[in-house]
């Protein structure tokens, strides 16, 4: 449901910027923000301000639909201003067999070399 179950994440921190983190884009729904660990030359994750119980997208119910719009739009704005005109990939890891560690819905935006297929 939209009610926030599940532990806080390192993402909470991001948003309150109480912890410092590379910011892209913001608006009132989402933040847009370099990952740590970059996997490829432009490596970004977008995520929703309020987790509203989306630990991962396999949580979302029928009240998430607007917010899943504005963060798969808002990637690839994003992608445009990173000038990854050649291309790019937009990642959601859900769950364990998904290789998911942060358990706050976000999507990954990876670009700015050849990406390969299939993925590991
Ligand atoms: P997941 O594995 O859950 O799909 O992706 C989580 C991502 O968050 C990883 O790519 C990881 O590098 C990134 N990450 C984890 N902690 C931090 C942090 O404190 N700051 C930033 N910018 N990225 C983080």
């Amino acid at each position: 449901g939209m009610a926030d179950a599940g532990a806080p994440t390192i993402f909470d921190k991001i948003i309150s910027k109480e912890i410092p983190a590379n910011i892209v884009y913001e608006d009132d729904l989402c933040l847009a923000f370099r990952d740590i660990a970059p996997q490829a030359p432009t490596h970004v994750l977008v995520i929703p301000k309020i987790r509203a119980g989306l630990t991962q997208l396999s949580k979302a119910v029928p009240e998430h639909k607007d917010i899943l719009g504005h963060l798969l739009y808002t990637a690839q704005a994003v992608a445009k201003s990173e000038k990854l005109d050649k291309g790019f990939r937009i990642v959601v890891n859900d769950g364990e067999e998904g290789c998911q560690s942060v358990f706050h819905l976000h999507l990954h935006i990876l670009g700015g070399r050849q990406l390969t297929w299939p993925p590991g």
